[in-house]
């Protein structure tokens, strides 16, 4: 996991050099230095450069929005791969428990397990892509 930026104790009114805008939001200088890069706005024409808080919180947002990615009923998200993935063969284990249903398989590209939560409600939707084994706990 990619350490998180904090958004809280960024102050939208105030201006940061970068030094500052590493320690309020928890990130390196470095990279703080890659998302100016990458579009955060920095203000060149005072020394040294500052950063508006608003700009910082806006970018850190987006950061954190672009980072999610959505997958489908029968799809998971790798960690490894960073990515949607399919069940290696379609195949995956349901662990139902207390009304909560677990789905566990590999990734088809890299070989990690993947799981993650669905509603048991669901599960005939899946099984319609999916070879599961359910097991009930
Ligand atoms: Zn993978």
């Amino acid at each position: 996991m990619p350490k998180q930026a904090r958004l809280n104790g960024i102050k939208g009114f105030r201006c940061y050099t970068i030094d500052e805008a590493a320690e309020v939001s928890g990130v390196s200088p470095r990279t703080i230095r890659n998302w100016a890069a990458d579009g955060l706005h920095v203000m060149d024409a005072t020394r040294p450069s500052l950063i508006r808080g608003d700009d910082l919180r806006k970018h850190i947002k987006s950061k954190r929005d672009s980072r999610s990615v959505k997958t489908r009923i029968d799809t998971f998200y790798c960690v490894r791969c960073r990515d949607e993935r399919q069940a290696a063969e379609r195949l995956a284990d349901c662990d139902i428990k207390s009304g909560r249903a677990k789905l566990t398989a590999l990734c088809e590209v890299c070989g990690t397990v993947v799981s993650k939560p669905v509603a048991v409600a669901r599960i005939p939707e899946i099984v319609r892509t999916l070879d599961l084994k359910i097991t009930r706990l």
